[in-house]
């Protein structure tokens, strides 16, 4: 049986990628993926996002949010006119949310949550899904979206606790497993709570690989599916076709 796979959240657009892009989707493409959803980041990222999602017509989707590594030099008002003006060829917004490991001071992580709602209401108004980044502030993030009445959400890469986790799980959140989980025991607690259900593959290419020191890339997301099945005691043909119809169900992906 042929798999067929989704990665949920990947930065094709990121400068790692620049010149062998081609080469990535081909061996994406031998790897058994069916479709790549990108995340361009800030406005230089999402334009370049939108011309690799032109030119990978029907295999590369653009979803369009902040770069965490620098969160304070978005323009928002530029980025939701961004969004608003690609309504509909964008398939998501992120990734949007909250990064307690790089902003510790009170008001800058003030500042932080004021994005975070205000994308959140931009994903009600426009129905897209959101993609949250959250790092060391996994319950807080999920305790937002849920007071925010957020309901197309994906958790990528999850950094908390798998309690908090099932708190999202309640209310339908998903969550997507970058190859990192190989060698990082939180990640693996996390997959042995989740329902198979709510779980999607993410490379996040160009990071969060096997191999912290290599380039990531999203034919990597077999990793992915291979700990989820070992972890679960389930068939990889399984967690394949669980995780696609979970992505589809996510995004609206015809695929
Ligand atoms: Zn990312």
């Amino acid at each position: 049986m042929e798999l067929k796979l989704v990665d949920s959240h990947a930065h094709l657009s990121d400068s790692a990628f620049e010149t062998d892009l081609e080469q990535v989707i081909l061996k994406a493409r031998e790897n058994g993926l069916v479709a790549i959803i990108d995340s361009g980041l800030g406005k230089d990222g999402a334009l370049r996002s939108l011309s690799i999602s032109r030119r990978f017509e029907g295999y590369v989707y653009s979803t369009i949010g902040i770069d965490y590594g620098a969160p304070f030099l978005v323009d928002v008002e530029e980025l939701k006119r961004l969004i608003l003006d690609n309504r509909y060829r964008i398939i998501g917004i992120g990734e949007v949310g909250l990064d307690y490991y790089t902003v510790k001071k009170r008001d800058e992580r003030a500042k932080l949550v004021d994005y975070f709602r205000e994308f959140i209401d931009l994903s009600k108004k426009l129905d897209l899904p959101l993609i949250v980044h959250s790092r060391s502030a996994g319950r807080e993030a999920i305790e937002i979206l849920l007071e925010s009445g957020a309901r197309r959400v994906l958790m990528h890469a999850f950094d908390g606790k798998a309690s908090h986790a099932m708190k999202g799980v309640e209310s339908g959140f998903f969550f997507s497993i970058p190859p990192s989980v190989v060698r990082s025991p939180q990640k693996q607690k996390l997959v042995n709570r989740l329902p198979i259900e709510n779980i999607l593959l993410e490379s996040d290419s160009p990071v969060l690989g096997v191999n912290p020191l290599e380039r990531n890339e999203p034919a990597n997301i077999v990793f992915s599916l291979r700990e989820i099945a070992r972890i679960k005691n389930l068939d990889l043909e399984l967690v394949a076709e669980e995780t696609t119809k979970n992505a589809r169900r996510l995004f609206g992906l015809r695929i």
